[in-house]
Parts: C-alpha cells; sequence; structure tokens
C-alpha cells in the first residue's frame, strides 16, 4: 500500500494529541483542514486548443494569522498531499512562532511541458479562480515544488489586475527588487543547515568532520548543499530527476561534490544534466543509491515517503543525524527504528521552516515598504531558526521525546491555545 501522507500527518498529529491529553473538539478541528478548494483551470495553449487543469488551495487552519504556504505544480500531485501539506504549514508556523496559519496550493500539471506563456496563463487562471480566497490578510501563497519567483510574480499582476491595486503582501518568493526579500532564495536549505549547524553543536560534534548525502537537488538541496560545504561539510552525494530519462540518478564524489559547478549544470527544475556530470567526473548510481551511502547526515530534500520501515535497512550505521529538508520525507512507522538505532532527526516542520520565516520577513518589509540587507535577513531567519529549534531539543531532551513529538507538543499546544482564545472550541 503506497504511503498516503495526509493520514501520515494524521497519525503524526493524533500521537501528540494523544500525548497532550487535548479535548475532543480541538483534535476534531486540527486533524482536517478548515476549507478547502479544489478547481479547474481552463488554459489556451499556444497551438489553440484548451487544456483544464485540475488544483487546489487548502487552508488547515488560520486562528494564529493568515493562512501560508507554498503552490506545488506537479504531474502526481493529489489533494491529500495538499491536505498534508497545508496542515504540516499550521505546524510550521507554529514552531518557529510567526503570526502566520496554515494553507497549501497545488496544481496537476508538469511544467517541463508547458511553455513560459502556457505557465503565465495557469499561474494567472489560478489567482482568477480564487481572487477572493486569497490575499494578505486571508492566505498568502509561495513557491514550492517545480515553482519559482517568477510564477509568484505572474500571480501577484493577476491579483493586482483585479484588486486595483498594489498588494505585494498577498505573495511571496517574489524576484528581489519586484517585493522580494533579499535571502529568500537560500533560506530554506540555509535553515535546514542552521538547524545542523545548531544541532551538531549541541552534540559537540565538528561540521567540518562530517559527512552527508542529499536527495534533490532542487531550491532546498542545492542552498543546504551549498552553506554545509561553505561549513566545512562535505556533499558526496545529491540525487535528482531526470526528466529526459523519465528517472532519478544520484550523482557521487567521495572526495566531495562540487556544487558550484553542479549548480552551472542544472537546469531550473532541479535536473542536473547527466552527460555533464560525467565529463565532470562524477560517478551516475540509481536515484535511491543517495540513502545508502556511508555518511554521516542524511539530507532529504525532495519528495515525501522516501525513509521507510522497508528501505531503512539500506541506511548505513555510521548515519548520526537525518535533516528533513523536504517535507514529509519519513514515513511515522519509521520514526521508532530510526529513534532505536540513536539517529537524531531533525523534523521537517521545523528544518525546513527557514522558506516561510524569511517569506514572513518578505511580508514584513512589503508591508514597510522599506527593505533590509541580505545580512539583516540571514541574522533574523538564524536567530527565529537557532530559538525554535533550542525549545525543540530541550523539551525533547527533558521529556525523553524525539524531536518530530517536541516539536509537535510546542506547535500543538500553540494552536490550540490561539482556537480556544478564539472561542472556537
Ligand atoms: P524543487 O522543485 O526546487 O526541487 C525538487 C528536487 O527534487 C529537484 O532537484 C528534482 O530533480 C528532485 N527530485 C524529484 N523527484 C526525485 C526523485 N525521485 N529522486 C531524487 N530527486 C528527485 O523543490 P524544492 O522547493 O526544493 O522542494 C523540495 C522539498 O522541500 C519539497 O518537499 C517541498 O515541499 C519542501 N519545501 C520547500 C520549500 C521552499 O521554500 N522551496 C520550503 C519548505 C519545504
Amino acid at each position: 500500500m503506497p504511503y498516503n501522507p495526509f493520514e501520515n500527518a494524521q497519525a503524526q498529529f493524533d500521537k501528540v494529541a494523544e500525548l497532550l491529553e487535548l479535548d475532543q473538539g480541538t483534535r476534531d478541528l486540527l486533524r482536517v483542514p478548515m476549507k478547502e478548494f479544489h478547481f479547474t483551470i481552463p488554459v489556451k495553449m499556444d497551438d489553440g486548443t484548451t487544456r483544464v487543469f485540475q488544483a487546489f488551495r487548502i487552508k488547515h487552519n488560520d486562528a494564529r494569522g493568515p493562512a501560508k504556504g507554498g503552490i506545488r505544480f506537479h504531474p502526481h500531485e493529489t489533494s491529500d498531499t495538499v491536505r498534508a501539506l497545508s496542515m504540516w504549514m499550521t505546524w510550521k508556523c507554529a514552531v518557529v512562532d510567526i503570526p502566520l496559519g496554515g494553507g497549501k496550493g497545488g496544481v496537476i500539471c508538469d511544467p517541463h511541458e508547458l511553455s513560459q506563456g502556457e505557465q503565465q496563463r495557469l499561474c494567472r487562471g489560478y489567482i482568477r479562480q480564487l481572487f477572493s480566497q486569497v490575499g494578505p490578510t486571508i492566505d498568502v501563497p509561495a513557491p514550492d515544488v517545480m515553482t519559482n519567483g517568477q510564477h509568484m510574480l505572474w500571480m501577484m499582476d493577476e491579483y493586482e489586475a483585479l484588486a486595483g491595486g498594489r498588494y505585494p503582501g498577498m505573495i511571496t518568493g517574489k524576484p528581489v527588487g519586484m517585493g522580494g526579500s533579499l535571502g529568500r532564495t537560500e533560506a530554506t536549505g540555509y535553515g535546514v543547515i542552521y538547524t545542523l549547524g545548531d544541532l551538531l553543536r549541541a552534540e559537540g560534534i565538528d561540521i567540518k568532520a562530517t559527512t552527508a548525502s542529499i536527495q534533490g537537488f532542487g531550491n532546498v538541496a542545492e542552498y543546504a548543499a551549498r552553506l554545509y560545504s561553505e561549513l566545512g561539510g562535505r556533499v558526496v552525494c545529491v540525487s535528482c530527476w531526470c526528466q529526459a530519462d523519465k528517472k532519478a540518478y544520484t550523482f557521487r564524489k567521495k572526495d566531495g561534490c562540487d556544487i558550484e559547478a553542479l549548480s552551472q549544470i542544472k537546469d531550473s527544475f532541479g535536473s542536473i544534466d547527466k552527460d555533464r556530470a560525467l565529463s565532470l567526473g562524477y560517478e551516475i548510481l540509481p536515484g535511491d543509491a543517495w540513502l545508502s551511502e556511508d555518511v554521516d547526515i542524511l539530507i532529504p530534500a525532495a519528495l515525501e515517503n522516501q525513509i521507510t520501515p522497508a528501505v531503512f535497512p539500506n541506511i548505513s550505521q555510521r548515519v548520526r543525524v537525518i535533516c528533513e529538508g523536504a517535507n514529509g520525507p519519513t514515513t511515522p512507522d519509521c520514526d521508532p527504528l530510526i529513534r532505536e538505532r540513536g539517529i537524531s532527526l531533525i523534523p521537517d516542520f521545523l528544518c525546513n521552516a527557514g522558506g516561510v520565516t524569511c517569506s514572513y520577513f518578505e511580508q514584513v518589509q512589503c508591508n514597510m515598504n522599506y527593505f533590509w540587507s541580505r545580512e539583516e535577513v540571514l541574522d533574523k531567519l538564524n536567530f527565529t531558526m537557532a530559538k525554535a529549534f533550542r525549545a525543540v531539543y530541550e523539551l525533547a531532551k527533558e521529556k525523553d521525546l524525539n524531536m518530530r513529538d517536541a516539536a509537535y507538543v510546542i506547535a500543538i499546544n500553540r494552536v490550540a491555545d490561539a482556537v480556544r482564545l478564539r472561542g472556537w472550541v
């Protein structure tokens, strides 16, 4: 049976709701999204035909502030994936304590197969369908898998045309100079490494003496790889999807991947050119080889449901840390195995919260119409992530919990307080 991300998200929630002895009304409210929009977007294609795309926007909870979360373009997008992602956004914003709720969107499409004009019309169509349900005080989208700053800008432009004004805070992840924040592009990947650095310091491990294997080479993975390498760690493997072959590969260089060189030979969707990688001396291995590499740190930063009990035995005994750059890369039934082996896992909604934290900073800057320097943004990001990490790490130690459950305890308590204070339960 394939894993269902929404069932995974609910299983994680139910476990901690039980631990917290949460009242039934709050459980019933928080284990499902509050609002869902399922809609179609007709797009005029370049050849004159019309294609109709299925799309979603799901708001899990907005008790702590406007809903916030990315929009994915993916051929295998499902409503249950979007439900899970919207729920994880609620916990993510709560664990880093920013005044936002959780939402997520998706369109079933493969942008590899769409021209720039078709992508633009798809983005505009998404906003036309949702106009009354998004906005700076309602629900604020952002980029995610296979969407980028250009998509966000088209969406903002469509919103502003309909609203008749300038509303740069209606969407984040925009290009710098067009309401975007310096530091946003690298924020999620950097945030992953900020939390990793905090963990290694707490455990007395020198990052310079560590090696890592990474799944993905998109926005999150690339910037995580860059900062980790800059801090002295050695990335041995990265894996990514190869659209031409319709399969994934792992690119390995035992003495360390040159992240800058790899980024020069990847496309805008995070696919590395296989032939050019070969000519740079990379070994090309099967897509799942990244997981069994003999390294200290695994960074799944591509997809959900990658670390399961079925593949867990393939993980090297040397692995000490798993940093969940992706959302939902580990299935709930694997968490106990990871703990038994003594691996420290930094859970997704803490580990990859740098993106939404920086998106929040972007909104703040848009509201002020005054933009901070990159250093200022990254300092604030590091401070916020470090504070959240410390709270989770200390609670985990104090209550003998894994870090996922500790992060859930903090996040659920904050959201439960908000719904109670609002009188919703
Ligand atoms: P992206 O589209 O930029 O990159 C995705 C990467 O995954 C690409 O390199 C792609 O080739 C690779 N990939 C796809 N299928 C693969 C496979 N079978 N095996 C190996 N690699 C494969 O997406 P992203 O924005 O980097 O997001 C990655 C993950 O991080 C997702 O789970 C996303 O929800 C999560 N996330 C993203 C952000 C953000 O700010 N972008 C924030 C928080 C969480």
